[in-house]
């Protein structure tokens, strides 16, 4: 049956599609942490779709709990209660740390992102907004007004007045030679600095606790809690965006704001990606008193349906049955390990970064965009990126301006010997570059 599926696949490219690649592969099915294109080839799945595929491909258990659903009833909207969402919310409530959680559903990190801006605006009654430079939040009008990298956005007009803090990036610019306390200094010193000149009339920091499409770069353990003694000051919120970064994948912490814990934890917490393990899942969680800010009246359609929630709630308990938080910071530790000792001395890397199963590879040579003349960093991992394809292994990129990081975020249930193979690919597709550049 595949081969004639294969076979009509293989000629169409789709014009009428917005794609992000120019020439993606057809993906048709997967398996644990494996999927296979329209022309039959294999390929280990290092980026999980896009860190949504968080426990396994077609795990039995999601699969199990969809089709149950579905035979129940597909959807009823927020109007009503169904048991699954209902169930989910308590879970995720519980598991979010904040006192007195409230739980909305949405369908996308970028949804969240909005209501959880929403919330905030509306709470202090303020349009500005702090937010960190390279972040990326969504892509919508709002997301898009808080998200410090351009080159996701085809416009800067936005509702919001953001202003931008250092803190996340460290690699380059004045910041890269200080130890981390001079850099959390520093980035305090700005923060205050920042409302020394617009006063106390702040919305909420938005941020990311490690940047996901901005390269996977982690601040300093603590930056956010040292930030949090400011902003408390002056009453301003704290959103953590956890769409990259929540369910474990970051091997020490179920969620990233625990790496600054001192604070205590966020005020507004949004989350999305792996919780569906595909199916669309999003959410904010937040203190009563500020969800309390949404109109009686306010409503996701397709919020809390009832088939994403009950893939959202077998995936949650098969996560946590399996401790897969152990297993990403177990496998994703000797996976950072084996990276970093096969690119030692290849001077085309200029830093391999990461915590649990959020692995940067970051490229070194001059910035700019991939395609335009003298080689760049991004030509670099465009060039990584096709030859691990070719090779069986699918990594994702980001970073920056342009594009020079590598970024590898399998399911969290990736094995010890899955993830020799896939460094193994890895090398061989880097050391192409390393050919090419000496
Ligand atoms: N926030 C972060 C940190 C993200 O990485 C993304 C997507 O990559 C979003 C928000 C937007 O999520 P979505 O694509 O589900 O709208």
């Amino acid at each position: 049956m595949h081969a004639a599926l294969h076979a009509r696949h293989r000629a169409v490219l789709p014009d009428w599609l917005a794609l992000y690649y120019r020439q993606p592969i057809e993906i048709t099915h997967g398996e644990g942490r494996y999927v296979w294109d329209a022309e039959g080839r294999r390929y280990l799945d290092f980026f999980g779709g896009i860190l949504t595929t968080m426990t396994a491909h077609a795990l039995p258990e999601v699969t199990e709990a969809v089709a149950a659903q579905a035979g129940r009833i597909l959807h009823t909207s927020t109007l009503y209660l169904d048991r699954p969402m209902v169930e989910l919310a308590e879970r995720v409530a519980r598991l979010s740390g904040i006192p007195d959680a409230r739980v909305f559903f949405t369908t996308s990190g970028t949804e969240a992102n909005d209501t959880a801006l929403l919330l905030a605006t509306a709470y202090r009654r303020s349009h500005q907004i702090l937010a960190m430079r390279n972040s990326y939040h969504g892509r919508s009008f709002s997301a898009v007004g808080v998200t410090g990298n351009r080159a996701w956005s085809p416009t800067s007009l936005s509702p919001l007045h953001t202003l931008y803090l250092h803190g996340a990036v460290r690699t380059r610019g004045p910041f890269a030679a200080l130890s981390d306390a001079e850099f959390t200094a520093a980035c305090v010193a700005d923060l205050e600095d920042l409302l020394g000149q617009v006063g106390g009339d702040v919305a909420a920091l938005i941020a990311e606790p490690v940047q996901g499409v901005g390269g996977f770069t982690a601040p300093p353990d603590g930056l956010y809690a040292a930030f949090r003694e400011v902003l408390n000051r002056h009453g301003i919120l704290w959103i953590s965006d956890e769409v990259q970064t929540g369910w474990g994948r970051t091997g020490d912490h179920f969620w990233g704001w625990q790496a600054h814990a001192a604070a205590g934890p966020p005020d507004l917490l949004t989350f999305a990606k792996g919780i569906g393990n595909g199916m669309s899942i999003g959410g904010v969680v937040a203190r009563a008193d500020i969800m309390n800010c949404l109109t009686a009246n306010s409503i996701s359609t397709f919020g809390g349906s009832p088939v994403t929630m009950a893939a959202g709630l077998a995936n949650l308990d098969h996560l946590l049955a399996h401790d897969l938080q152990g297993n990403a910071r177990r496998v994703g530790g000797l996976l950072i390990e084996r990276l970093r000792a096969a690119t030692a001395g290849n001077e085309a890397v200029r830093e391999v970064r990461g915590r649990g199963l959020m692995i940067g590879i970051e490229l070194a040579g001059p910035d700019g965009p991939s395609g335009s003349g003298a080689p760049t960093a991004a030509d670099a991992a465009a060039a990584v990126l096709e030859a691990a394809r070719e090779g069986g292994l699918l990594i994702g990129k980001g970073g920056g301006h342009h594009g020079a990081v590598l970024r590898i975020a399998p399911p969290l249930s990736l094995t010890v010997a899955e993830a020799e193979e896939g460094a193994a690919i890895l090398q061989a597709a880097l050391d192409t570059v390393r050919v090419t550049r000496t």
